[in-house]
């Protein structure tokens, strides 16, 4: 290519660009020049359009095209290209550039990536995961394991999925993790077949902008799993639970691998690593947590005022809001661990005196595991570790207001709190109180902690004193009020004369640089205390250093305790949150136990109740469920116009089950709840509709999933089945799919319809409950009551609307008693398809849509009152 035939002509530094480019062929390469990092060819071209940087050229011919970023400023460039999803290999000068005799040595000190990188401007809820997976197995049986790290917190956690839908879960676990970059072996995404334009894997793993393959070697067992042994110094992984789950171990490995050749830092505050399973928490698919709005708005862009997160959000904590969010994702399931959690959130909400202690002890805490993991990955300076320590200082608080609380729950988390006052001592005791940002400013360290290091900076104060006692010297000795001694980096200690003074100035100055209005001169005298002050404050930046590192050092020897407090802190903080909330909103605790009822009183929904209050609209309506899987209503059918609030009591139950499990209480007078294994949703246009893909066998993908997989414990929200297609397909589809979980499945269920055929089914299903949203007719319109009641949604509800729209009262007469007619016809064909089963799909016959069809042709508009008769008249013929 042109340029290999280039090889022989580069200069020696485009040869060492060369060597870190081949090295990183997929990452952008920053090479450090001086005071610039540049970055050369496609590189350039492709950052001077991302950063909106000029494009230059290196060399005359302008055949190497370069563009450059200021060293000091580089760190929001390289924040900009990592939240595009890009890779940045950063080559530095290795030597002095001063001291080098010829060319400065350079080598790539470490390569950025998105879930490597820590982005200061990451909120403190968000995790920032880089993911690893790895599989094995034939199409029917596979096996995968999923390996998750957070750099930012030194969270690492794996997981293991096999059988037949082995893949499917784990993307489905990768979709609700959303982890920022993905790491995969290479082949992998080409073999499993991922690439297909409609297959649903395409579209979740394309949501994940930077992948990262690695050769295959390094997801093997062998290879991987010592690799975990060694960093844990651990010689079996039973410890971790990751006993007998070797894909797991070696997604770990595979990712403490990647941390090796990008060259992290010390993974010191990576101190342990989990084995989960998805199966010890209410499981909510992918799909679910996008439609609830969980964390997340539907679309994004939208306000995050709409999730549940940023309704239960009162932590006073970044680790207690991180809880929060990864709470919200996977609920509990066992019925001891939810009643554990709603004791203790009892216990708090009763009690105003200590909840507010709780909360002001945990003011003052800012993100201790962020701050540690800076500490870690040694980008923590002076401030950062004062930081922490201000952080640390409250935590005796914090276990005083905790003991106060009787429950097992607190006393529990009292006993368990680390206070860590020796290392809040040891960094007191080391850091300045009022340090600078950065260590090389000097003036980190605090008095007294080293005897050498006091009398340097002695040396260098007592200098300058010096030097301003020879400026005044040298004012009355020359006469020039205006003269200065004042230093810079390139001539250290000078005076300064203007020119209009140069007259004056003795024999005795020797003249150092000439300006356009002054002359600079030193002295003897002045050069050595030049040399004084400098050499002392380069030996105490030196003994500075050494100091800072040493407490680095020591507090990463304990950044597994570090680490224990601040998982006890964030447990402490959603507990009493939870307890804030129920005391604040007036919500109540919920009666959970093991059965398949699902009973509220007078419920709402927390999201929207909430942001009706907040922006005046009205007041949210309260309703109730009842559900018993084992001997009540299993199905609930809701019917009712659009916009009557079917879809808003769908969601509610499902938040209000999440909250529950979650062990926060609820905004409902009462609640009973059987504990729930999954919850299932089938709502709205999905995401996937955006994306271009037919509504209809998204619908129906999602819809097998559910009928399916879904138990007689889970929760199954269906809103408007059947709408992408024709209305005898859809019908159809959704009459067997009621038909399928009242019978088969026996999942606590809420179907909301547009079918009102489907009310019917109340006569043939015993568990089947018709409810319906209510609407008042005035004589200024509709008004939508959003109460939900027994029995079916009244069928003239659409003839009653196109009278208020105006249409003939004979029109509307005769629609009455065409409907009445239908529905005779109707619940008469029902009634024997109900005797008759297998002969259920004959009440769709054409019977009404010859009609339908006419009627939906019809210009309403440009009838006469006569055409209209006529209508009627052929119509009825047509019955
Ligand atoms: P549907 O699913 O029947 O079309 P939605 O559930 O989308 O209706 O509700 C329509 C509107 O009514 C929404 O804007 C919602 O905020 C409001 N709404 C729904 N339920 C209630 C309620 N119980 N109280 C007050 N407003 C409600």
């Amino acid at each position: 290519s042109k340029e290999t035939a280039n090889e022989t002509t580069l200069t020696p530094a485009m040869r060492q660009y060369r060597a870190a480019k081949d090295a990183h062929p997929d990452a952008l390469v920053f090479f450090r020049m001086g005071d610039f990092y540049e970055l050369f060819y496609e590189d350039a071209v492709l950052a001077s359009k991302e950063l909106q940087l000029a494009l230059t050229a290196r060399d005359k011919a302008k055949s190497v095209p370069m563009c450059g970023v200021p060293y000091h400023a580089a760190e929001t460039y390289l924040q900009r290209l990592l939240r595009k999803g890009y890779r940045v290999a950063i080559c530095e000068q290795m030597e002095d550039p001063k001291l080098a005799k010829t060319l400065v040595h350079r080598g790539v000190t470490r390569v950025l990536t998105p879930g490597t990188a820590l982005d200061p401007s990451l909120s403190a809820e968000q995790s920032n995961y880089l993911a690893s997976i790895c599989v094995t197995g034939s199409a029917t049986h596979q096996h995968c394991g999923l390996a998750l790290l957070d750099l930012s917190t030194g969270e690492f956690r794996a997981t293991e999925f096999s059988g037949e839908h082995a893949w499917t879960m784990l993307l489905d676990e990768i979709g609700r993790v959303r982890p920022v970059e993905l790491l995969y072996g290479k082949g992998l995404l080409g073999g499993v077949d991922l690439v297909g334009e409609e297959s649903d894997e395409s579209t979740m793993l394309n949501s994940i902008r930077t992948k990262t393959s690695v050769d295959e070697w390094v997801f093997t067992t062998n290879y991987a799993v010592p690799l975990v042994q060694h960093h844990f110094r651990v010689h079996s992984l039973d410890g971790m639970g990751l006993g007998g789950h070797e894909l797991a171990a070696t997604a770990a490995g595979a990712l403490l691998h990647y941390m090796r050749e990008t060259k992290q830092g010390g993974l010191e505050h990576v101190d342990g690593l989990r084995f989960y399973e998805r199966s010890s928490c209410l499981e909510l698919d992918a799909v679910s947590v996008r439609n609830l709005e969980l964390v997340e708005p539907l679309f994004s862009g939208e306000s995050v005022q709409t999730t549940l997160f940023y309704t239960l959000d009162a932590c006073s904590t970044p680790m207690g809001k991180r809880l929060l969010r990864a709470s919200l994702l996977r609920p509990a399931s066992e019925l001891a661990e939810i009643e554990a959690r709603l004791e203790a959130v009892a216990e708090a909400a009763t009690n105003l005196r200590h909840r507010e202690e709780l909360r002001r002890a945990m003011d003052g805490i800012l993100d201790m595991e962020r701050l540690l993991s800076r500490v870690a990955l040694d980008s923590a300076g002076p401030r950062e570790v004062m930081a922490l320590a201000g952080t640390l200082k409250c935590l005796p608080d914090l276990a005083q207001a905790t003991k106060q609380l009787q429950v097992t729950r607190w006393r529990d988390l009292a006993a368990s709190l680390d206070p860590l006052q020796d290392i809040h001592e040891m960094i007191v005791g080391a850091i300045a109180e009022e340090p600078p940002a950065s260590l090389s400013d000097g003036g980190a360290i605090r008095p007294g902690v080293d005897a050498e290091l006091d009398e340097l900076r002695e040396l260098s104060r007592s200098g300058r004193q010096a030097l301003a006692a020879i400026e005044e010297r040298e004012r009355q000795r020359t006469g020039i009020t205006s003269l200065k001694v004042r230093f810079n980096n390139v001539f250290g200690y000078y005076i300064e004369v203007t020119k209009s003074n140069a007259k004056a100035v003795p024999a005795d100055y020797e003249r150092k640089q000439t300006l356009v209005n002054a002359e600079r001169f030193t002295t003897p005298e002045l050069k050595e205390y030049e040399t004084k002050i400098l050499t002392a404050q380069e030996r105490s930046g030196e003994i500075e250093r050494r100091i800072f590192a040493e407490l680095r050092r020591q507090l990463l020897a304990s950044a597994a305790r570090v680490r224990e407090t601040a998982r006890r802190v964030a447990e402490i903080d959603l507990l009493s949150c939870f307890a804030h909330l129920a005391a604040l909103r007036g919500w109540t605790r919920p009666a959970v136990e093991v059965s398949g009822v699902l009973e509220f009183v007078n419920a709402r929904h927390p999201v929207v109740e909430r942001r009706m209050e907040e922006s005046g609209s009205g007041r949210f309506i309260p309703n109730s469920v009842h559900l018993d899987a084992d001997s009540g209503p299993s199905v609930l059918l809701i019917t009712g116009p659009n916009m009557g609030g079917k879809s808003t009591y769908l969601r509610q139950t499902a938040l209000l089950v999440i909250m529950a499990q979650m062990g926060c209480f609820v905004p409902a007078e009462q609640m009973r709840l059987g504990l729930v294994d999954r919850i299932y949703t089938r709502i709205g246009a999905s995401d996937n509709v955006a994306r271009g893909r037919s509504t209809f066998m998204v619908e129906m993908t999602e819809t097998a999933a559910i009928l399916n997989t879904a138990t007689a414990r889970s929760l199954v929200l269906l809103d408007e089945m059947g709408r992408g297609t024709a209305t005898y397909d859809g019908l159809s589809l959704a009459w067997a799919t009621v038909e399928y979980l009242h019978n088969h499945v026996g999942a606590r269920t809420l179907f909301a319809t547009h079918y009102h055929e489907l009310t019917l089914l109340s006569e043939k299903l015993d568990h089947l409950k018709n409810l319906r949203v209510t609407v008042k007719e005035t004589a200024g319109g509709i008004v939508f009551l959003h109460t939900v009641e027994s029995g079916p949604a009244s069928k003239s509800y659409g003839i009653e609307v196109a009278r208020l729209a105006g249409l003939p009262s004979g029109v509307i007469s005769r629609a009455r008693e065409v409907l009445k007619l239908h529905e005779r016809a109707e619940s008469q064909q029902v009634r024997e398809a109900a005797s008759a089963p297998q002969l259920q799909m004959t009440m769709f016959t054409p019977l009404s849509q010859t009609i339908v069809d006419r009627l939906s042709e019809l210009d309403v508009d440009g009838l006469t009152p006569r055409d209209a008769l006529n209508l009627l008249a052929d119509l009825q013929k047509e019955i």
